[in-house]
């Protein structure tokens, strides 16, 4: 059978296109991309030309299949996504769980990734650390999900885009405190990189004043939260305002 290449590309900055991801690319019989059009000029920035096989949410489950079939007839196939490394908050989970079943050799050309690059910038304690991606489009979820993580005491890391940044900002400094020391991380390797760093409630401050500070892509990271006592006070105070929305 073939094997799976599961390929990072870049982030913003296409010189973090690594020689390998190239090498791969090239040989490979199909590319599996989450937009097609986007890959394609990716790939002829480079001068390569590849057979592409869209692969998004919607299609994901039918076409693992047929790529399974693909590759246990002995061709090999990369996926890619839009950018950085698929499958973190990308298409392709459930490709990889099918060919990995299916005894398919899986392996990875790694790259850039925005929570790793912005984790390794921000200066928050790193040595242990929780991802939790994109936060819920619905006002309630989100805060919900917030509250969730008020207690948690390891570095949280979200992903967040243009159009939401200072409510995801003001929800997390009412959840986490406004004092809770944050970086903000925007627009990685490319030309308006920014990293910011503060109190949430600093951090919303400066996105509120300066709205070229809301363009862009978004890593928000949070400092966990302190001791143990700290923890359990801010559960306490979560319990107590949950309780209270249901107090006469
Ligand atoms: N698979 C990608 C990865 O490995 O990072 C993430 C894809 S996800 C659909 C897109 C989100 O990643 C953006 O909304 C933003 O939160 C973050 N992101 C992507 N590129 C970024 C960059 N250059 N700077 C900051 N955040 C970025």
């Amino acid at each position: 059978p073939g094997t799976l290449h599961v390929v990072a590309t870049p982030i913003g900055n296409l010189g973090d296109l690594s020689p390998r991801a190239l090498a791969t690319l090239r040989t490979v019989a199909a590319v599996c991309a989450e937009d097609t059009r986007h890959t394609r000029q990716l790939l002829a920035h480079f001068g390569l030309e590849r057979p592409l096989v869209a692969l998004h949410q919607h299609n994901e489950d039918a076409q693992a299949a047929q790529l399974v079939a693909r590759l246990q007839a002995g061709e090999s196939l990369a996926l890619v996504s839009d950018a950085g490394t698929p499958l973190v908050s990308d298409p392709g989970f459930r490709v990889v769980r099918a060919a990995r079943a299916a005894g398919i050799k899986v392996s990875p050309v790694p790259g850039a990734c925005a929570a790793i690059a912005a984790l390794s910038v921000a200066g928050l304690p790193s040595d242990r650390f929780a991802f939790e991606g994109f936060l819920p489009a619905k006002v309630s979820a989100r805060r919900e999900r917030l509250s969730r993580l008020a207690a948690e005491p390891r570095t949280l890391l979200f992903y967040e885009s243009a159009h939401r940044i200072d409510e995801a900002l003001e929800d997390m400094a009412t959840a986490f405190g406004s004092q809770r020391p944050a970086v903000l991380a925007r627009e990685l390797t490319k030309l308006f990189e920014t990293v910011l760093d503060g109190t949430l409630a600093e951090l919303l401050a400066k996105v509120q004043a300066d709205p070229n500070q809301r363009k862009g892509e978004f890593v928000v990271m949070v400092e966990g939260a302190g001791d143990d006592a700290d923890a359990r006070l801010v559960e306490g105070k979560r319990l107590y305002a949950k309780l209270a929305e249901h107090l006469p």
